[in-house]
């Protein structure tokens, strides 16, 4: 079956119900331990399957749940890596301090990862499922090296362990495997380099579709204070978009709308699926379906009709539940207005 003409999509993240966890956080404590825990978790992903197929998405996520943050959730199931002692770490070319784990010995999956979270999508929605993993770049810049002693070889013991996990969330019947890349954003020289080199081999071999997402990050005041420091015309993206138009990644999710974005950018992934962000996650205000079918118009001058899905400019977790819905609401009514328009 042909995908639906402009396939409304998630970036990943989804806001945690506040009987799961804190909620407005991007590190949120679990409300639950144990087994009361792993059940909290399967219930919240069920809830939001449901929410995003009532709110008419035509690809499924299991709005990552299961994890404490989009990093470190991948990481809990990395032997090397010690979580007692984390220490205070500047991300993002030190945007902003996190407390990050530290790579402590040579790193190895402890078993799957994300096997509950993707079998209980694939068993309780019909449509096509995305799920989300760290780039191999974006966790080097997460987590505190105290063993490998280089980042590029630190990467590629990384993307391994991203490949094992890909391939096993592929056999568990998933449609898209998207990696989640931030940091090509900020460091773009590595970014097109190895950056791009490690995510393919962090993909190798998976006959799914593959995709990666690149932003200006959550909607959180370090991140906005960023963009205003950014200038006029945020260019970022024109540094690692010819190395991915190269490369074997299929998709690519971008911010758009409200960015400072220059749309032809675009046009740098001549032959890619592009997942335009056609949804604001830094602002509660709830986009019109208009606006969202403006946004898909704009983005079709430089993206061919079928290679346009559209999607949300990042994940949604530190936003409260109800705007993430109503966005979600707002994006597939979006996507049914510009069918109407543009499909003839
Ligand atoms: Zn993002």
């Amino acid at each position: 079956m042909p995908r639906p003409l402009f396939s409304a999509t998630l970036a990943g993240s989804l806001p945690k119900p506040a009987w799961l966890s804190e909620t407005n956080k991007l590190w949120p404590q679990w409300k639950a331990q144990g087994s009361a825990l792993k059940q909290a978790k399967a219930d919240a992903t069920l809830l939001w399957i449901k929410l995003q197929e009532d709110a008419g998405l035509d690809v499924i996520g299991d709005g990552e749940q299961s994890r404490q943050h989009f990093v470190h959730g991948f990481l809990e199931q990395v032997e090397g890596i010690d979580f007692d002692h984390k220490v205070k770490m500047g991300i993002r070319d030190n945007r902003y301090d996190a407390m990050v784990p530290q790579v402590v010995a040579p790193l190895r999956l402890k078993g799957r990862v994300h096997e509950a979270e993707a079998q209980l999508l694939r068993a309780h929605t019909t449509k096509k499922i995305k799920f989300t993993l760290p780039g191999p770049m974006t966790i080097v810049d997460t987590v505190a090296d105290q063993f490998y002693g280089d980042k590029v070889k630190m990467a590629m013991a990384f993307a391994g362990l991203l490949n094992q996990e890909a391939l096993a969330l592929q056999a568990d019947g998933v449609d898209i495997i998207q990696f989640d890349e931030p940091a090509f954003n900020v460091y773009l020289k590595e970014a097109a380099g190895w950056g791009v080199k490690a995510l393919e081999c962090a993909a190798r071999g998976l006959s799914c579709i593959t995709a990666v997402h690149i932003c200006y990050g959550y909607g959180i005041k370090a991140n906005i204070d960023w963009k205003a420091s950014l200038g006029e015309e945020w260019r970022q993206y024109e540094a690692v978009f010819p190395a991915l138009a190269r490369s074997s990644i299929q998709q690519v999710s971008l911010e758009c709308y409200h960015s400072h974005v220059p749309p032809h950018l675009m046009a740098l992934l001549d032959g890619k699926d592009v997942m335009v962000g056609v949804i604001d996650v830094a602002s509660d205000l709830i986009e019109t379906p208009e606006q969202v079918a403006d946004t898909i118009g704009m983005a079709l001058q430089y993206v061919p009709k079928n290679r346009l899905l559209a999607c949300t400019n990042c994940g949604q977790a530190p936003m409260s539940r109800e705007v993430a819905l109503r966005k979600l609401q707002a994006l597939a009514k979006g996507v049914a207005l510009a069918r109407q328009r543009y499909s003839a």
